[in-house]
Formats: C-alpha cells, structure tokens, sequence
C-alpha cells in the first residue's frame, strides 16, 4: 500500500447545533465511474457520447432473444487499475450476478452486476481538505456493472422516448465506508477519486456528461457516539455544489424529525436544485427485493495474479505521491505542489519547465501567469498556447540577466499571442535589460543634473530618492537593471 505520502490528521469534529443538542452528520458514497473504454461492457456496441439517439445499440444492449453477453477485458483491466489506485484488495474471482427490475430503459428486465464476488474487495484513499487535516476513507469495495438506458420525457407533451445508447455502458460503482462527516468532505472524497482516476485514464470524470455520479447516503446522530443513525439515500447526483446542498437539507431535515420526536424512515430520495430540498421517491429496497442471482450466461471471472502484478507495475505515479516528491525534489510549498498535480497533464508541464532550473520560480511562473491566463480564458493546460518549452525559455532568460521580471512578463503575454521562440522575438521587440555600470551611471547622471532640487533634498532625505529611479526607468525605457538603478542612485546621493 502507498498510503505513506500523506500523513493522516483526522480533521476536528464538525458539530451541528440543533435546538435540543449537538449533532453530527455521516455519510457514505456509492459512485458510480463510467469505465473509459470505447465498447460496452458485455457489447461491441461504441460508448461515444452524444451520438443520435439508438444509434449505439448492439443486439445484446437491445436484449434481443438468444444474445449472449461477451465480456469486455479492457473494462476489466481498467477495474483493476482502479482498485491498484485505491490501494483496494484486488479479487482473483469474481461473479457477475442479475438485479432484476423493470423499467423501460432497461430491456433486458434485469442489470448484469456483481453483488456477492465484486472484483475489489476494501481500500482506502487520503482526502487533504487543506487546513483542516487529512480524512482517510475506506473504500468498502468496486463492482463492476451495466448502465442503463435513458428515458427522455421533455420532448414530447404526451409521450416518453428511451435511447438505449447507455445501455450496457461499463459502470465500476466505487462504493465507501461511511466515514464522510460534512458536506465539503463528500466534494472533496469525489474530487479525489476522480482525480485519480483520471491519472489512471480509467474515467473521464466528466461530471456533465454524467461519466461520474453519486449515490449519497446520510444520517445524523449525537455528537460523540459511535453507532450509526438511519440513513437516506440521495440518488444520482452528478453536480459536487449539488451534492452539498443535498447533505446539508438532509442533515438538517433528519435533526429537526428527531428533535420533534419523531423517527427517520430509511428510504431514498431526490435532490431538487430548484428548490434546495431532497424529498422521499420511494422507500428502501433491499437486496432480495431485486431476486439477484448469478448470471447464468456469464462464467465466473477468475484472474491471474501475475496479470495483476503486471498492471501495478504499470501503475503512473499517483496524486499524493507526486505531491510529496514535487515538495522534496523542488523545494515548493504543499499547496503549490497540488495545484500543479490537480491533473497529470499540468505536473508534466511543471516538471518539463523545473526540469534543470529553479523549482519555485518554475511554479511561480506556471502557477501565477500560466494558470492565471488559462483561467481567464477558460482554457486547459492541453491547448495552452505556450510551452513548457517556451517558459523554460523565459525563465533562462531572466536568471542570465536578459530581462527583468517585467520584461519577461510582457514577453510572455507576446509569446502567448504571437507564439515563436522567445529569445528570438525578445530580440525583435528590442526587450533587453540594460545591466553595464556605464551607460546605467551616465542616465543617473542625467537625472540628477536634470533635476537639482530634487537632488538636494534626496541628499537629506533617502525616501526621495525613488523618484530618481523612476526618472532613469524612464529615460531608458524600462530596460535599465532596477537593482542596478536604485543601487547607483543611493551610492551618488551618499547614502
Ligand atoms: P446497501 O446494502 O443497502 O446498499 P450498504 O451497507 O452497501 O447498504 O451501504 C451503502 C452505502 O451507504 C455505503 O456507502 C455506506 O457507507 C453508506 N452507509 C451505510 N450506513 C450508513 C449510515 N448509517 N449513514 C450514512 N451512510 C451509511
Ligand atoms: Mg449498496
């Protein structure tokens, strides 16, 4: 297990007030990652989202008698990762079971699922919530299972349509202990498992397009116990804002039914943005109610460890892990460190700029102006249209005493938009920092001469002395070494 890179420091207690006394909040997820693979689960059929609705729909998805599912391996090997990178127990056998219900999107009457032999058993992941410690949660176990399709009921006044093109899409529902205990800790569990996954490229976590949602069950009880209160379950949130407001009413909703004397129902319920609230959709259903069973067309799945092995061989270096080498190797701070690792894409940059040079004036830069404008606008680090290479290249510039910081920034705001080699376009627009004695001593000269009151009272009073420098930044069109100037001007005043 890597689960020495962060060390563990288990955030305070987080007290409700009700009116009666002091509560706590617990909650557990049940995510539910859509595998990033380009075929379904059981079928060749493609996973591409956003295709015309039933276009992606193969004879097995569409339930058509006498189909028979075959199994993905890629779905599986991308499982496996997963549970690689949540330090989960990886099972070498593994059923695929049926849930049987209906509904309409559902053709075949049941969901291919694992319910008793899962492919991971229990692992754990470190989530930092800054300032406030670092929570450890328990991941319970990862199946493997079958999306469903959609039904759309907005399109038409009177009738509703199904798109199956979901249908037999390969889900791996993460599920965790219920060690979550307030709303920002259930955004930040979901952030870092797909954070994670996306190092992995097991998940696109495209929360939007519903490739990564949540099922989240919350209960309260008095501060200071230790068992469990009944819980809710709020179904099918893909929105983390969302999914705190959702805790939050329901933590408040479940305090204010005992305060009253009453008791919580166990049943599951719907979050509804327009209003704030969850309300109930329909009581708990239980395991049985489903009638689950192994599927009879599927053999159990039995893998080798040696496979195995080989995937966690493979394994990228992980979030928590690159944090801490970022912060030995670079000599930067930790919260730098995991903005720069927040996407592999974004620690490769760093590295391929720090690669040789300063660490911290390499985060700086990336951090400060590349992340800055990126934001601004609305960009990613893949269409950044200035390389690692290209700020390297700034960089170099400014520690061999070409350009001043200023001139650098200018130089990158002209890179960004006329790209080239920075050197070269330096060159062409005249940026060059003036650093000889001479010609920095003859423009001070110039200034005091220009100004011999100023002069006189600089002499008596060292605060003046400003003013010459801003004089001379001037006279040399901001090329002259500030240092170098500020330097000179005292020295000539005699201070
Ligand atoms: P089920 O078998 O009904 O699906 P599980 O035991 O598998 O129930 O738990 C489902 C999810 O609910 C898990 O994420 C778990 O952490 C969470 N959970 C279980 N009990 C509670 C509770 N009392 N309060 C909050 N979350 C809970
Ligand atoms: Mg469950």
């Amino acid at each position: 297990m890597n689960t020495d890179t962060l060390a563990v420091t288990e955030p305070a207690p987080r007290v409700i007030h009700g009116i009666k006394g002091n509560w706590e909040m617990v909650v557990g997820l049940e995510i539910h990652a859509q595998v990033a693979s380009r075929s379904k689960l059981f079928s060749p059929a493609s996973t591409e989202f956003g295709a015309a609705p039933n276009t992606n729909v193969h004879l097995i998805d569409a339930a058509m008698p006498g189909m028979l599912p075959v199994i993905n391996a890629f779905c599986i090997e991308q499982a496996v990762r997963t549970g690689l990178g949540l330090n989960a127990k990886i099972n070498l056998y593994s059923e695929f079971d049926r849930k049987n219900y209906f509904y309409p999107d559902l053709p075949q009457g049941y969901q291919i699922s694992q319910l008793y032999h899962p492919i991971t058993g229990p692992g754990i992941i470190h989530v930092d919530m800054g300032g406030d410690g670092v929570r450890q949660v328990r991941i319970d176990h990862i199946h493997l299972e079958q999306d469903a399709g959609k039904s759309l009921h907005d399109m038409d006044p009177e009738l509703s349509f199904v798109d199956l093109n979901r249908t037999g899409v390969a889900l791996m529902e993460i599920v965790t202990f219920p060690d979550i205990r307030s709303p920002e800790e259930a955004a930040d569990t979901i952030l870092k498992l797909r954070q994670i996954m996306r190092y992995l490229g097991t998940c696109d976590g495209n929360m939007q397009n519903g490739n990564l949602r949540a099922d989240v069950n919350v209960s309260v009880r008095p501060s200071e116990t230790d068992t469990l209160g009944t819980r809710c379950e709020i179904k099918n949130m893909n929105s983390t804002r969302f999914i705190q407001q959702a805790i939050t009413y329901e933590a408040n909703r479940q305090i204010a039914v005992i305060e009253d004397g009453g008791t919580v129902t166990q049943e599951t319920r719907l979050f509804d943005p327009n209003t704030g609230r969850t309300r109930s959709m329909r009581s708990k259903e239980e395991a049985h109610d489903y009638r689950y069973f192994p599927c009879p067309d599927l053999l159990p799945l039995r893998l080798e460890q040696e496979w195995v092995d080989g995937i966690k061989a493979d394994l990228p270096e992980l979030p928590d892990r690159k944090i801490s080498r970022f912060v030995k190797q670079y000599g930067i701070g930790k919260d730098d460190a995991a903005r720069l690792t927040a996407e592999r894409k974004s620690a490769d940059y760093f590295e391929a700029v720090a690669q040789g040079r300063d660490g911290r004036q390499a985060a700086n830069w990336i951090i400060n102006e590349l992340f800055g404008r990126l934001n601004k606008e609305s960009r990613t680090i893949e269409d950044s249209p200035v390389s690692a290479e290209q700020i390297g290249e700034i960089l170099d510039l400014i520690s061999d005493g070409s350009l001043s910081g200023r001139m650098a920034k200018d130089l990158f705001d002209r890179v960004w938009s006329e790209g080239g080699r920075p050197a070269e376009l330096a060159e062409a627009h005249g940026m060059k920092q003036m650093t000889d004695t001479k010609s920095i001593e003859h423009a001070v000269d110039r200034a005091l001469n220009d100004h011999p009151e100023q002069a006189e009272k600089a002499r008596s009073n060292p605060r003046v002395a400003g003013f010459f420098v801003g004089q001379v930044m001037k006279a040399t069109n901001g090329q002259a070494n500030p240092t170098m100037v500020s330097e000179l001007v005292n020295r000539k005043l005699g201070h």
